[in-house]
């Protein structure tokens, strides 16, 4: 590696000064250390090129991409985040690129007043691990566990976006062009919005939740399987974007918003008690929310339209 070293490259991209008290020690030394007392939230996800991200991908991008698929899951933990380590797999030392990868990654850190406190930084096939750690007050988290049939069931935003930009062949953003529908598509993969200030405001609202990251019908299985209960989805209430629509017709769209991942909105069940604390979430936290359906007491996950069962073929992302 000439020019830049390892040890300037993590002191150049990857170390700054925070004003956190709790960090006692951040980069430099052999482990961070931080002050903590109650209750951490603890997520890691790896990003590999080529499997989770066009290989094309600009580097901005893939650093948002990597911290906020992080920040998703501790916002369906109803979690605030604090802190994040970043292990970094580059084939080689191009500044250019870690500059724009550095800027997308603490950008939004920045956004969420999450520091860099650690990390790793090795040669080989570009992969990026971040594992964030959250605080949860009181010690109460949202987890996957706590539907209860009859629970209205809700959605964050609009799904199917990120899916329509992959199956399009432009999820890299090098085919879109600023005036092109498929541009609001593509930028929904390449800079996902997680819905940390959501999550965290249903927190004591929501029954249960989870981030959409490998499609809602698979998403949503889950919360039923931990829940012991299933779900009736209405279609004619799932949220479409008017690009979605554009792009792909309503049939299509649907279908990317069933079965398509990457979107990462948060889906989560609350009694109906509840709506009116689930509308204030929304509204506190300026995130869009639609009931899409509810929890039922027999298994599985089913599709209604106009109070009819439609079958659905449930192909979400599978890892292997
Ligand atoms: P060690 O050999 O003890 O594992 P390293 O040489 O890997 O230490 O890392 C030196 C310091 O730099 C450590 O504090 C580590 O957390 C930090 N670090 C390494 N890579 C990164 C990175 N990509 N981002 C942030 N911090 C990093
Ligand atoms: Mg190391």
């Amino acid at each position: 590696m000439p020019g830049l070293g390892e040890f300037e490259l993590i002191e150049r991209f990857f170390t700054r000064e925070s004003d956190d008290p709790a960090v006692a020690l951040g980069v430099g030394d052999d482990a961070a250390l931080i002050d903590v007392t109650g209750r951490l939230a603890v997520a890691v996800d790896t990003l590999v090129a080529g499997t989770h991200f066009p290989a094309s991908s600009p580097a901005r991008s893939i650093g948002h991409r990597a911290l906020a698929v992080n920040l998703s899951d501790l916002a369906a933990m109803g979690s605030v985040p604090r802190w994040f380590t970043l292990a970094l797999t580059i084939p080689s030392i191009d500044e250019r690129w870690l500059d724009e990868f550095a800027g997308g990654l603490l950008g939004l850190a920045d956004r969420y007043s999450t520091a860099l406190i650690g990390g790793d930084t090795t040669r080989g096939p570009l992969t990026v691990t971040v594992q964030v750690i959250g605080e949860l007050p009181d010690r109460i988290a949202l987890t996957r566990g706590g539907g209860r049939p009859g629970d209205d069931l809700y959605i964050s935003g609009t799904l199917g976006d990120a899916a329509a930009a992959i199956a399009l062949g432009s999820a890299d953003g090098a085919a879109a062009t600023d005036v092109s529908a498929d541009e609001g598509l593509s930028k929904r993969f390449r800079f996902p919005e997680p819905r940390v200030e959501l999550g965290i405001a249903l927190r004591t609202t929501a029954s249960a939740a989870i981030d959409v990251s490998d499609g809602l019908l698979a998403d949503l299985g889950h919360v039923c399987e931990a829940s012991g209960c299933g779900a009736r989805v209405d279609l004619e209430n799932l949220p479409l974007s008017p690009a979605l629509i554009a792009a792909c017709g309503d049939e299509r769209a649907r279908r990317h918003a069933l079965t398509g991942g990457d979107d990462y909105e948060l889906c989560f069940a609350a009694a109906r008690e509840s709506a009116d604390a689930v509308l204030a979430a929304a509204d506190s936290s300026s995130t869009p929310v639609t009931r899409i359906g509810r929890l039922v007491a027999d298994e599985g996950v089913t599709c209604w339209i106009a109070g009819q069962p439609v079958p659905i073929e449930n192909e979400g992302f599978r890892h292997f």
